[in-house]
């Protein structure tokens, strides 16, 4: 379908070519990860693979391999640096389902008891 074809010009493409900036703290040869520009709480992580993949559903087994792997690694990081309790762990895949930028991403926030998401 071609509204689900993966189109460069998003914003994380961007950010994978150096276009713009952005906050990273974490990039191996698969992967990249930076902060969230609108985070919906303190240390709000996305981790996102360099292959060119819509959503979860387009991604190769390898790219999602390789995207878990940051993600456990970038997790544990950012629940030592936030001293977090806990985190929540998500990602959205098309319109329908919250997505806003087409470049697969997870997004890791670290969680603190009793304290809400801020949307
Ligand atoms: P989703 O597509 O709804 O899963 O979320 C996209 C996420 O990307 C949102 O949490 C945005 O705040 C975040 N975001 C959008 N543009 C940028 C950016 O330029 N740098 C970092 N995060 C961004």
């Amino acid at each position: 379908m071609a509204d689900t074809a993966y189109d460069p010009n998003n914003i994380f493409g961007k950010i994978l070519r150096g276009e713009i900036p952005a906050h990273k703290v974490y990039e191996d040869e698969h992967t990249l990860a930076f902060m969230d520009v609108m985070p919906q709480g303190e240390g709000h992580t996305l981790v996102i693979p360099k292959a060119p993949s819509r959503g979860l559903l387009d991604a190769q087994p390898e790219t999602l391999a390789a995207l878990m792997r940051s993600v456990q690694t970038v997790a544990r990081a950012v629940k030592a640096a936030f001293d977090a309790d806990g985190l929540t762990i998500f990602q959205f895949n098309e319109p329908a389902g919250g997505q806003t930028v087409f470049h697969l991403h997870m997004h890791i926030i670290p969680r603190r008891e009793g304290v809400p998401l801020k949307r």
